[in-house]
């Protein structure tokens, strides 16, 4: 099988009927047409193998993540996500591993009618690098920058899980298998958060997906908010299987470790009621895990009412040598 087709065979089918798209894989460029007043939003994730996930994991599972974690940045800007690209590079053409990749990318993207619009295929240590595009009305999307203090910060979610899970791959003996499978399960089907992303809308001030870890991408919010944050030890949601896991040591994870993809976002106080009621009618669950303060830098108030200051600590690729 050749590269053309491949994308033949694996990717075209990929293609559903948007309206919006006037030309998708097959040309030498898509052609798609953003509704009238919409702000397009562009976002690029690469994920490498041995690095972002392992190249013996069900290729279902590498491209369902794939696809996840350009849908949660999606989520993060309120954004409605429409279009994507998908540049991947295969050391070899396995059709059993391609045919179980393809179903693991139309497992992510039917749910939210996102459609593959085009890519690359090439040869090489594997790798993809997956481009999302999604769609605001003019000025709707949520950025780091608008938190101000006095704004409570949330997440969505459970926290800790997929780092956890990541600390067993290398010694699954050490922990009991229906255990070690809720983890894996937060780990390799992380949930976009689409839905409450879209209800954030003019009501969250700043938002952020959860990639490196909470301090570290809270971090991000209050670098350009230009404010500080106070979090509530005992209000962080840490995964009750990390916390059975791990001990003492689940807090750490539930706060620096990365790859859970819930939000984390801040509502002004004006706003907070409404919030809540639409969060409990929509049936999304959020915790309440701090406030967002003047002075910079991140806090972390204990079970003393003792005041620490936090380190933002998260997953990074490179510290550069000089
Ligand atoms: P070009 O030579 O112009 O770069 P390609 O031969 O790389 O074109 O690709 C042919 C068509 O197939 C293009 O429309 C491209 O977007 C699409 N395509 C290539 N690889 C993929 C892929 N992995 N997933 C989706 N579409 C792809
Ligand atoms: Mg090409």
């Amino acid at each position: 099988m050749n590269e053309f087709a491949v994308i033949h065979t694996f990717f075209k089918y990929l293609t559903s009927a948007r309206e919006d798209v006037v030309v998708s894989i097959g040309d030498d460029a898509a052609v798609l047409t953003p509704a009238f007043g919409n702000q397009l939003l562009v976002s690029t994730d690469t994920l490498v193998a041995e690095v972002h996930f392992l190249s013996a994991w069900d290729p279902y599972d590498i491209a369902y993540k794939a696809v996840i974690v350009n849908l949660s940045d999606m989520a993060a800007m309120g954004a409605q996500p429409c279009w994507l690209t998908l540049a991947l590079t295969l050391p070899r053409c396995e059709e059993s591993w391609l045919q179980r990749f393809a179903a693991g990318l139309h497992a992510a993207l039917t749910p939210w009618d996102v459609t593959l619009v085009g890519g690359d295929t090439t040869r090489g240590p594997l790798s993809m690098t997956l481009t999302i595009m999604g769609q605001v009305p003019q000025g709707m999307a949520i950025l780091r920058s608008g938190a101000r203090p006095g704004d409570t910060i949330y997440v969505t979610g459970d926290l800790g899980a997929a780092a956890c899970a990541i600390e067993y791959l290398t010694k699954p003996e050490g922990i009991a298998p229906q255990d070690r499978a809720i983890l894996m399960e937060k780990l390799l089907h992380p949930k976009a958060r689409l839905e409450i992303g879209l209800s954030l809308r003019n009501v969250a001030s700043a938002a952020v997906d959860i990639s490196d870890g909470l301090t570290a991408d809270l971090a991000h919010i209050c670098e350009a908010s230009g404010v500080g944050a106070l979090l509530n030890l005992a209000a962080i949601p840490v995964h009750p299987v990390v916390t059975k896991c791990q001990g003492a040591k689940a807090l750490d994870l539930a706060l620096g470790g990365g790859d859970d993809y819930e939000l984390c976002f801040t509502i002004p106080s004006h706003r907070k009621a409404s919030f809540l009621q639409q969060m409990h009618e929509q049936n999304h669950r959020c915790y309440d895990i701090g406030v967002i303060e003047q002075q910079v830098g991140l806090r972390l108030c204990d079970q003393t009412q003792s005041i620490i200051p936090l380190r933002p600590r998260g997953y990074t690729h490179f510290c550069c040598t000089k």
